[in-house]
């Protein structure tokens, strides 16, 4: 049996919209509604077929939903779900997918009280944004991490759950606060300092622009992309898991530190050992299947 019959999708972006080609595609028979605050928007999801209908407000498109999902900025939750909330059917379950947790739990809790909230994150995306960069299998053999608060009913996390199997995603249960720390490390943290390395070297005085990017091949390239990311969405990423991000750029700068030491001292075993190590994890992330192994990694093969 399908977990949810009648889907609302707020925010039809780059992860609204590819949810919406997702559930056409594992789904066909679940009734689609969408809506997004920017009408262009609105027109270009119509113009796609994303949805059955696309609604003109966020009450309208709630009415009779069974699960509304939200798929804004995460600093826009609270705003989004406060639009809607009159109109929300009793028994519908509200889920987020926000790249952080504890914050969205608890604006979403505050804008709905009394209805059932089960957050989660697929961790899956791209540097694109918007309804013409979603697509269906965005979410295939990525993780999508559910994180329902305490005493959150059962039943209701296993079909959020459910939804997500169907789409192609694995799914792991964690508490809000725990994926907050987990991803200030693999996700919050890289994204600062590719959003730091490529502003310092486009800054740099003594090196052309022209020869940042003719020989950008040598590394800078990767950084090019992380740093290319929605500029609205990583502010709110920072603003909303604040603590957790601090606490390991903390870390990090004292590992910084100890490198930056180790080469000014010449201590080459101590740089090896390092790269070593951090080579070994590289080849247990291919090894799960979560990135490429040719060496061009993040882009198309074919
Ligand atoms: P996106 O492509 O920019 O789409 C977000 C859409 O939501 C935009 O069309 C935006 O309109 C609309 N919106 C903003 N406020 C709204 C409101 N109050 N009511 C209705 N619509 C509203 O962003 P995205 O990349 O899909 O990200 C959406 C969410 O997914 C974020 O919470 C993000 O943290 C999370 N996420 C992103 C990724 C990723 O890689 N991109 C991965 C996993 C999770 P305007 O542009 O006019 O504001």
């Amino acid at each position: 049996m399908l977990p949810f019959a009648r889907v609302t999708i707020i925010g039809l972006g780059l992860i609204g919209s590819s949810i919406a080609r997702a559930v056409r595609v594992a789904m066909p028979t679940v009734r689609l509604t969408g809506y997004d605050a920017d009408p262009d928007v609105r027109s270009v999801a119509d113009r796609l077929q994303l949805c059955d209908d696309i609604a003109e407000s966020g009450g309208t498109a709630v009415i009779d939903a069974d699960l509304v999902i939200l798929c804004v900025p995460v600093g826009a939750m609270g705003a989004a779900a406060a639009d809607f909330a009159a109109d929300l059917p009793a028994e519908a379950i509200v889920s987020d997918v926000g790249s952080s947790k504890a914050e969205v739990l608890r604006v979403l809790t505050e804008a709905l009280p009394g209805t059932i909230v089960i957050p989660a994150h697929p961790v899956a995306g791209t540097e694109r944004s918007g309804p013409e960069a979603g697509f269906a299998s965005l979410f295939h053999k990525r993780w999508c991490i559910v994180t329902p608060p305490e005493g959150a009913d059962a039943a209701a996390v296993e079909r959020v759950a459910e939804f997500w199997r169907r789409l192609g995603a694995d799914i792991e249960m964690m508490a809000p606060e725990h994926h907050d720390r987990v991803l200030a490390v693999t996700s919050h943290l890289p994204h600062l300092i590719a959003y730091t390395i490529v502003g310092t070297a486009s800054d740099l005085e003594e090196v052309t622009q022209s020869e940042v990017i003719k020989y950008s091949a040598g590394g800078f390239r990767d950084f090019t992309r992380i740093a290319a990311s929605d500029p609205t969405m990583w502010r709110d990423v920072f603003l909303t898991n604040k603590d957790a991000v601090l606490d390991m750029l903390q870390r990090f700068s004292e590992d910084l530190t100890a490198l930056q030491r180790a080469i000014r001292l010449g201590k080459g075993e101590e740089l090896f050992d390092h790269f070593s190590r951090t080579r070994a994890i590289r080849r247990g992330i291919i090894e799960q299947g979560q990135d490429d192994p040719a060496p061009d990694f993040g882009r198309s093969h074919d």
